[in-house]
């Protein structure tokens, strides 16, 4: 007979592994079934590995840095194997730290992939477990397009897998992915081609933190940008290196790693949703109501794979909060995906909340109210390395409350977190004004602003 439970993660990622742990708090049987390793994407090939090679990435600029600060220092490169076993051994630290605690939180965990049998039944490694409530949290996988050649080329996955740093590194997106790898390889020496298909890179982003950076990009002496131009086909030489046949002509040559970073899909292929009933939409994303309910009573999704906002913490919280709707009686608790703050890890960083000017004008009209400034941080007020940081508030009516916040600009990725707690509570700029500045840093020109 079937094991039954009160409810199966389908994923073991930010999504499943938090609804489990979350449902086990309340004393539920849960099950969590991964096909892969523990901890998802966000631990082994996403947030955390690239975090890592972000903090490298900025060791190099201090390095730089220093010598205009007065030290005698001589950086003799890096040295690439040292720098990613250490990252793997830190990433197995927590995956192994997630085992135990599973165990310890008595989740059961199957290694193998899940599949629906019906909309209450789940087969992994050919036994069969029935749930209350299933919970779909697969993630997604990086495209690849269909081009000749295409799979020359490597995507993020890949990326964290490279033994050697690339000389040449081209990366072709405009998104998160493409402009964290080209800020963060640029920084740790490799030459850097970015290929992007329209004259902008992070288009939903607004203008001032995606023009700020496209300048960065352009004026990066380690950096090519190749600006309204797409790949056609790529081909592998005598020599092992690629050559990249573009549009108009144009050829990249002599790379030596290709990434593509042209957005992810929804990882539906092997569950078989069909035995379930559960529909997907036309991309493959699987759509959940504000409860994460799908069109099948008792099965979920979340996380990636429900297209909403791919990011780790939504994926926690909206896991969390279905587990205390389920088993704790809140039946009014959901997400509330309006102002979630975000950080993208370029150099410098970019960080993000709310609507972009154009998206206030579009809903608030003539009520919108636009403060902006840029500068040259003290930091770098005399080192030949540059960081410009530009920030932007966007108010709306009399009484002028924030409903979007954009800055470019060392620091504004720890800045945020603070800010954004504000502006979810509903901050006006007068709350920004009253708020005595703390000098001097960044930061202080947020509430400074005129
Ligand atoms: P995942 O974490 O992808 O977990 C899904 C799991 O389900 C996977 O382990 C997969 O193997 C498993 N699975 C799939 N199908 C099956 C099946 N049939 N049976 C069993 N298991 C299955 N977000 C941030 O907030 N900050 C960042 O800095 C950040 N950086 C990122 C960098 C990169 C390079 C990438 C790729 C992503 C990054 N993200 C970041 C996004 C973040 O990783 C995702 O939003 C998050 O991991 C989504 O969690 P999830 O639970 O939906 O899916
Ligand atoms: P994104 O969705 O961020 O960006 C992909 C972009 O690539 C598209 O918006 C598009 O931009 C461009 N593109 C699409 N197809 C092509 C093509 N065929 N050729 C060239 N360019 C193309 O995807 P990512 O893969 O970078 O990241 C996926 C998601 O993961 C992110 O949206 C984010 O939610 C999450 N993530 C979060 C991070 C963080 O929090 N720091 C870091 C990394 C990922 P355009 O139309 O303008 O050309």
């Amino acid at each position: 007979m079937s094991k039954h439970y009160d409810l199966i993660s389908i994923g073991a990622g930010s999504g499943g592994i938090s609804a489990a742990e979350r449902g086990a708090e309340y004393g539920k049987q849960c099950l969590v079934i991964e096909s892969s390793k523990v901890g998802g994407t966000c631990v082994n090939i996403g947030c955390v590995p690239k975090k890592i090679m972000w903090n490298a990435a900025n060791l190099a600029h201090g390095l730089a840095d220093a010598r205009d600060y007065g030290f005698d220092v001589s950086n003799n490169g890096l040295n690439w194997s040292k720098l990613i076993a250490q990252r793997e051994g830190y990433i197995n630290g927590i995956t192994d730290w997630y085992g135990n605690y599973l165990k310890d939180s008595k989740i059961d965990y199957i290694n193998g992939t899940a599949r629906f049998v019906d909309a209450k039944t789940i087969e992994v490694n050919g036994e069969q477990f029935t749930a209350d409530h299933i919970v779909v949290a697969p993630g997604g996988y990086p495209v690849i397009p269909d081009l000749p050649g295409a799979d020359l080329g490597l995507t993020s996955d890949g990326f964290f897998a490279l033994k050697e740093q690339p000389k040449h590194i081209t990366i072709v997106g405009s998104g998160y992915i493409a402009v964290e790898l080209a800020g963060l390889m640029s920084s740790l020496g490799s030459q850097v081609t970015l290929l992007i298909r329209k004259g902008h890179v992070l288009g939903s982003f607004d203008p001032i933190v995606s023009q700020t950076l496209a300048q960065v990009l352009q004026d990066d002496p380690n950096i090519v940008l190749l600006s309204t131009t797409e790949v056609e086909t790529v081909e592998k030489n005598d020599n092992g290196m690629l050559t990249l046949h573009c549009t108009k002509n144009q050829q990249v040559n002599n790379v030596d790693a290709l990434i593509w970073a042209i957005g992810r899909a929804p990882n539906t292929a092997d569950l078989n949703l069909s035995a379930a009933g559960v529909e997907m939409d036309k991309n493959g994303f699987i759509p959940s109501d504000e409860y994460e309910e799908t069109n099948v009573k008792g099965i979920c999704s979340l996380g990636d794979v429900n297209g909403k906002a791919a990011l780790t913490p939504v994926a926690i919280a909206a896991a969390r909060r279905l587990s205390d709707r389920l088993f704790n009686n809140m039946p009014d608790r959901k997400l509330d995906y309006s102002n979630i703050a975000t950080v993208v890890f370029s150099h410098p960083p970019i960080a993000t909340i709310g609507l972009t000017e154009e998206q206030a004008h579009n809903s608030h009209g003539d009520t919108v109210k636009v403060y902006s400034t840029r500068f040259n941080p003290m930091s770098h007020a005399f080192t030949e390395h540059k960081a410009p940081t530009a920030m932007k508030l966007i108010c709306i009516g009399a009484q002028e409350k924030i409903v979007g916040c954009h800055m470019i600009g060392p620091g504004v990725d720890e800045m945020m977190q603070g800010f954004a707690v504000a502006i979810k509570m509903g901050a006006t700029k007068a709350d920004f004004d009253n708020t005595i500045a703390i000098h001097p840093c960044s930061a202080e020109e947020l509430v400074t602003m005129r």
